[in-house]
């Protein structure tokens, strides 16, 4: 457990926005180890998607070093799998053909072996029996299954969600919750997790990286030892509340002192 498989020293991220410099990141560092779940909290706006993008090999920064596996991050790539929050499902395709796209360039594969996977990830996610709907004909949980297994398909080392539940009602971001924590315990991939709930984070997570904006930065790193497997009801433990506490603590001390 202790490789290190994502590795960001130094990075310096900012946009020029009407002629006006936006530093999003600046000197953030962290990393995160093999099969570790880590969390990125913070408010909106200090950077968490930046993060994740450059991550994802979707954008660059003008500073710092940003490695997988020990090798720089230059462009997207199959060892990483996204999942953001618009499900980004193809329309005209069925649940099992929108996990198999993400393996149309492999062509080591053929028709029958894709279709085989984008099953077995269905079933993974639960969605047994719902291959051949169409996503109009799902809800929005079984959708983000579909993007879940669609990411995993490839099994990428890295799994990189950005607020993965952010629209979904709160009955079903639980239900999402425990699935991801079932499915990644089974995967044994590395997740980085995007989030702005702290109960969330602390439920989810091996280790949370607590962000503040303006410009944003690393405010505090926190490990989370609660034991696992976890079921919901640790988070009505005195444990679980500590946590919150020395988080939400430091997300107001941050929001009271002017940028
Ligand atoms: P978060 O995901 O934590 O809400 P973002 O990473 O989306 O935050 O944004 C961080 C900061 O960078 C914000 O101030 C945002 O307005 C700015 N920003 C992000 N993307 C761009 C862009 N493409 N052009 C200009 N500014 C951007
Ligand atoms: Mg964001």
């Amino acid at each position: 457990m202790d490789n290190i498989r994502l590795f960001a020293k130094d990075i310096h991220k900012s946009f020029l926005s009407q002629k006006q410099e936006i530093i999003a990141l600046q000197d953030v560092n962290l990393d995160i180890k093999e099969g570790e779940f880590v969390s990125l909290l913070g408010p909106s706006g200090c950077g968490k998607s930046t993060f994740l993008r450059l991550v994802a090999g979707l954008d660059t920064c003008q500073e710092g070093r940003l490695e997988l596996d020990g090798k720089q991050i230059t462009e997207a790539g199959r060892d990483r799998g996204v999942v953001f929050q618009q499900y980004s499902l193809l329309p005209w395709l069925y649940a099992w053909e929108n996990v198999a796209f993400a393996l149309k360039k492999e062509a080591s594969l053929n028709k029958s072996e894709k279709k085989e996977k984008a099953f077995h990830f269905l079933k993974l996610v639960g969605l047994d029996g719902f291959e051949h709907h169409y996503p109009s004909q799902m809800s929005g949980g079984m959708q983000q299954r579909v993007a879940i297994a669609r990411a995993l398909v490839y099994k990428p080392s890295l799994l990189l969600m950005d607020e993965p539940f952010g629209a979904l009602d709160a009955q079903t971001r639980k239900e999402m919750q425990d699935l991801l924590l079932r499915v990644w315990e089974e995967e044994k991939c590395s997740v980085l997790f995007v989030t702005h709930d702290v109960d969330e984070a602390v439920y989810l997570s091996d280790r949370i990286y607590v962000m503040s904006a303006r410009p944003g930065k690393i405010a505090k790193e926190i490990p989370v030892n609660l034991p696992r497997p976890r079921e919901w009801d640790v988070q009505l433990t005195k444990e679980f509340i500590e946590y919150k506490r020395e988080i939400i603590l430091e997300l107001q001390e941050k929001k009271s002192t002017p940028a």
